[in-house]
């Protein structure tokens, strides 16, 4: 056998090596020269037997070379051992993964030796603490092989050995670094085996399960056994031939899949899947990731998104996309659309009286009804608050509109008992039919409001179809806000003051603020008209700060003891901050707080009472009074007056109106006004327009009161020049 040695082994080695190669050479010329010798004899003969064994050994030299550049290619690490267990080769490869022996290997050392020494500086983790016996166990193997099998060395890596043994009784050994490949293989098993995420291989030809994840046993409810025994259609509930697609790709597929758990639950799942190879074999690793309650939160939110969470009915922004599709195919196929929009009479008064829940669950009954009197194909819908609508998307005649509106008249005023309460709503309906009302959704449902808003003003519990008059009237409406909005902006609305009078004295105590509009082209715009208006239309905030600041500060001018009334809106306690607006009016004009009236009507306390009682003391703590306005209309409920204590009572004009000729109304004021001194409130009658009127409520005990028979409201101008002749006619 040809003998080497490594370069790795140093000068010195190579040279006892190099050595030792020529003394078998020499040995092997010498044993060619005994068997060249008798068969050739003589001189001639000798020289030319030389030549050949010199040839032959220049061969073998060759052919030396060449085994060792073949051994050093090897990705392996190779050794050759003879029959006593002594090095003769080995490669660089080999000697690189022992490093830290490789000092020791020399030709003709034992590797038993080698071994030793590498066991004692503890090159060999595994033997730690059994030293003698590893080293008997590995000889063992070395000199019985038994297939390949695992070495881990102090340095961490892991190094596969597989040994043969040679026909002279030595040993050939390789070796292989397969750290990696271990490294690999252990995350491998920590990202599939411990993944939270359930994951499979699937074989690729089979469609069977060869491995599966404990989060997958745990999700599908299967033990490892079971699954295994299973193939991926078993957990379809679907077929889904993309899955099988995803079997022929080397990218990363994802697909969405039902499957179902052993218990019959079905999820959603997106499936990330790769092929690979497992364990020899074609394979298909598959990544789940379950998306079922993402897709019910998705679904829950698309709902939500277009139904009312307190009916369960479509919301406005579906009804309006229905209405869109409805409206697109009636301009195709023909025939007539429409749009109900519902309006409950009352709700409020139920709202107010029984209470937000009792409220919500009478709309619940409310959109029940609705919904039973609508048919399939139509659509009910609650657009907000306490109104409803129903899109009919084909319809012979404009009359089967009518006679549906009528329907759901008569079924929303049904009594309803709700929690032992009977209770009854009535229901106001405007129509618009396309194409005569307008063509696109937008259209028809502001048209239909209109009809709502007609119906509503002239009677209530009655439908109403949309009339081109509604829409002039709505767009002169229109035109009225576009004017006020300016007239604001531009300072052209005035306040007026009008006196309140000590009835004994004739002498004027106060006076009321009172808004007046003079418009281009309509004259004085009265502000029962423009009020209600600046409310619906969010300007009564910058409206109201206004008079506010304006009327303090012509009060300034005012003799101290003549007081001011200043009226507030429901609206400025809705939105707004009434109390910073008062307190700033107060400061800027310097208005001593106490000469301050601020009016309110019931309706203010209508609505978030604890919210509004807090703002009014709030008020009075800054030193300014409190009135009831308009007290006899609206609701008079007596609570109201309990709920805060008033400064003053004003006695509604249309009282007064009645008052010389009404026997009960004589009672009524007679009423109020004992109730107010039971109470401690002064009493204001409003709207004294005669004689007789002043003389009753005289007579009725009542101290101060305005109207036309004293003066109507008159400009700032007017009122200082009216102060001026007071004072002379009090100084004369
Ligand atoms: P109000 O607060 O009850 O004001 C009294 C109304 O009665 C005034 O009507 C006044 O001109 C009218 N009036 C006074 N004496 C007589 C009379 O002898 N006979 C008749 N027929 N009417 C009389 P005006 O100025 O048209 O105001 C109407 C309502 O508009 C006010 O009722 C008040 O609610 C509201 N308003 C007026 N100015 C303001 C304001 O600055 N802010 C707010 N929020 N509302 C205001
Ligand atoms: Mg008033
Ligand atoms: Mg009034």
């Amino acid at each position: 056998m040809a003998k080497s040695f490594t370069k790795a082994n140093g000068g010195k080695h190579r040279r006892a090596a190099v050595d030792y190669a020529r003394s078998l050479l020499e040995r092997a010329k010498d044993r060619c020269w005994t068997m060249l010798d008798p068969l050739h004899g003589g001189g001639a003969k000798v020289k030319n037997a030389r030549a050949v064994a010199d040839a032959a050994i220049a061969n073998a030299a060759t052919a030396h070379e060449r085994l060792r550049a073949a051994l050093e290619i090897l990705p392996q690490g190779i050794v050759f051992l003879d029959n006593e267990g002594r090095y003769i080769l080995w490669n660089q490869k080999y000697a690189d993964i022992y490093k830290r022996s490789a000092d020791l290997f020399k030709v003709g050392v034992r590797l038993e030796d080698t071994l030793r020494i590498g066991v004692g500086r503890g090159d060999y983790p595994e033997a730690k603490g059994r030293e003698e016996e590893w080293i008997k166990e590995r000889l063992d193997q070395l000199y019985n092989p038994r297939g390949p099998h695992e070495q881990n060395l102090s340095d961490g890596r892991c190094i596969l050995i597989e040994e043969r043994k040679t026909s002279d009784g030595g040993v050939i050994g390789l070796r292989m670094d397969i750290t990696t490949l271990k490294q690999r293989e252990a995350s491998f098993r920590l990202l599939f085996d411990d993944n939270p995420v359930p994951m499979f291989v699937l074989h690729r030809d089979t469609q069977s399960f060869i491995a599966a994840n404990a989060a997958a046993q745990s999700h599908y409810g299967y033990t490892r056994d079971q699954l295994l025994k299973l193939k991926l259609h078993d957990l379809r509930v679907e077929h889904d031939e993309r899955v099988d697609d995803v079997a022929c790709s080397h990218e990363t597929e994802v697909v969405t899949v039902k499957h179902s758990t052993r218990d019959g639950r079905t999820i959603e799942a997106v499936v990330f899947s790769r092929q690979l190879e497992y364990e020899g074999d074609p394979a298909i690793l598959l990544a789940v990731v379950d998306i079922t309650e993402r897709k019910q939160a998705e679904a829950r939110i698309a709902f939500m998104a277009h139904h009312d969470a307190l009916t369960e009915l479509p919301n406005r922004v579906l009804f309006r996309q229905r209405m869109g599709d409805a409206l697109a195919a009636r301009a195709r196929s023909g025939g007539f659309a429409g749009a109900l929009c519902i309006d409950l009479d009352n709700f409020k008064l139920v709202n107010d009286t029984l209470g937000h829940p009792m409220g919500d669950r009478l709309l619940q009954e409310v959109a029940h009804r609705i919904q039973r009197v609508t048919r399939q194909r139509d659509m009910a819908a609650r657009l907000g608050g306490d109104e409803f609508a129903i899109l009919v998307s084909e319809s012979k005649t404009p009359q089967e509109l009518a006679i549906l509106a009528q329907r759901v008249i008569d079924t929303v005023s049904e009594p309803y008992m709700i929690e032992g309460h009977a209770l009854t709503v009535g229901a106001t309906i405007g129509i618009a039919v396309a194409p005569t009302d307008g063509e696109d959704a937008d259209r028809l449902l502001r048209n239909a409001d209109l009809a709502l808003y007609r119906g509503k003003s002239e009677g209530k519990s009655t439908f109403r179809f949309f009339e081109q008059e509604m829409d002039a009237k709505a767009q002169a409406r229109r035109q009225i806000e576009t004017d006020l909005r300016a007239a604001i902006a531009t300072g052209k609305i005035e306040v007026h003051y009008q006196p309140l009078v000590e009835l004994s004295t004739n002498e004027v105590v106060g006076f009321e603020a009172l808004l007046r509009w003079p418009h281009p082209t309509r004259g004085f715009v009265p502000p029962s008209e423009f009020v209600p208006l600046a409310e619906e239309t969010g300007l009564i905030t910058a409206l109201g700060n206004f008079v506010l600041k304006r009327a303090c500060a012509d009060a300034i001018e005012w003799p101290e003891h003549v007081k001011l009334a200043v009226n507030l809106s429901p609206m400025q306690f809705r939105v707004g901050n009434v109390y910073a607006n008062v307190k700033d009016a107060l400061t800027a004009s310097g208005l001593d707080p106490a000469r301050l009236d601020l009016e309110i009507t019931e309706s203010v306390l209508l609505d978030r009472t604890d919210h509004v009682i807090a703002h009014l003391h709030a008020l009075r703590a800054l030193g300014v009074r409190i009135s009831m306005d308009d007290f006899g209309t609206g609701y008079s409920s007596l609570s109201y007056l309990r709920s805060f204590p008033f400064d003053k009572i004003k006695i509604d004009r249309s009282f007064v109106r009645d008052l010389p000729s009404n026997r009960h109304t004589l009672a009524i004021v007679r009423a109020i006004l004992g109730l107010a001194s039971g109470l401690d409130m002064k009493v204001v009658a409003e709207g004294i327009e005669t004689q007789a009127d002043l003389a009753c409520l005289a007579a009725e005990g009542c101290k101060e009161g305005q109207g036309f028979l004293f003066s109507e409201a008159r400009p700032q101008a007017e009122v200082i020049k009216l102060l001026n002749e007071n004072q002379r006619r009090h100084v004369a």
